[in-house]
């Protein structure tokens, strides 16, 4: 699934690439931005006018994971961790690491990193939206900087959530790892948590979905299978590779 990838540009030396499945997921961010949220939030506007705003806010978005990407990988790199580069699928992105942290301290500011940056952000984009919609109506630059806004906050607490490989997995394994010493010990509880959030997501996303909310349900259950499958595959990796470091010990 994540292995046909289209290479956009290269940024401060990090190459950005595009995975497959984030083209279906920016057709359906645009759909669903175009149909329901800005119809919503600004009214007597073509569908055509809808349809400009909600690329324009897709591709916002785009450039605000981007943008909370870089601040990992910017991080990273600062502590002497090789980076392979940044790639965009679904919900966000990732900085794909080569090398585990090989620190909490490293750890915890590599993943702070990008929920801070997020939060900054987002309020560029309120301070944005409060200097275009200074009037009495809103207008259409200051209800996509107003969206803009909003969906980074969102990524910044959906980022912290503390569940592995998500930014606040890695704050709590870096806050246990220091606690313990022992980071074997620290990436099974914050895998488990991760596992644990993604099958909550996944209940909620059908409990959703039977009751009508097809849309929402169904963001639940693809996050959450995401999550799942993503805090099984580190917890294996990092093990994996615990075990081909220890050898010969
Ligand atoms: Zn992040």
């Amino acid at each position: 699934m994540f292995d046909d990838r289209i290479t956009l540009f290269t940024l401060f030396g990090f190459k950005v690439q595009l995975d497959a499945s984030w083209i279906v997921i920016a057709l359906l961010v645009t759909w669903s931005l175009a149909t329901g949220y800005f119809p919503s939030n600004y009214e007597n506007l073509s569908t055509g006018g809808y349809w400009l705003m909600g690329l324009f806010a897709a591709a916002g978005l785009f450039a605000s994971i981007i943008f909370h990407e870089f601040w990992h990988s910017a991080v990273a790199r600062h502590y002497g961790l090789p980076m392979k580069g940044i790639t965009l699928f679904i919900f966000g992105g990732i900085a794909e690491m080569t090398q585990e942290p090989d620190r909490p301290k490293t750890e915890f500011l590599m993943a702070a990193a990008g929920p801070l940056s997020s939060v900054i952000l987002g309020f560029g984009f309120y301070g944005l939206e409060l200097v275009v919609d200074s009037g009495s109506s809103p207008t259409v630059p200051g209800v996509i900087f107003g969206y803009l806004a909003f969906i980074n906050w969102l990524l910044a607490g959906f980022n912290m959530l503390p569940a592995f490989p998500l930014d606040g997995g890695r704050i709590l394994r870096s806050a246990l790892w220091a606690m313990k010493d022992d980071l074997v010990w620290a990436t099974r509880i914050v895998c488990r948590l991760g596992s644990g959030f993604g099958v909550g997501l996944i209940a909620i996303g059908v409990i959703s979905f039977l009751q009508g909310y097809a849309v929402s349900g169904l963001w639940y259950v693809v996050i959450g299978m995401f999550l799942r499958g993503a805090a099984q595959a580190s917890a294996e990796r990092v093990r994996q590779r615990l075990v081909d470091s220890n050898r010969g010990e």
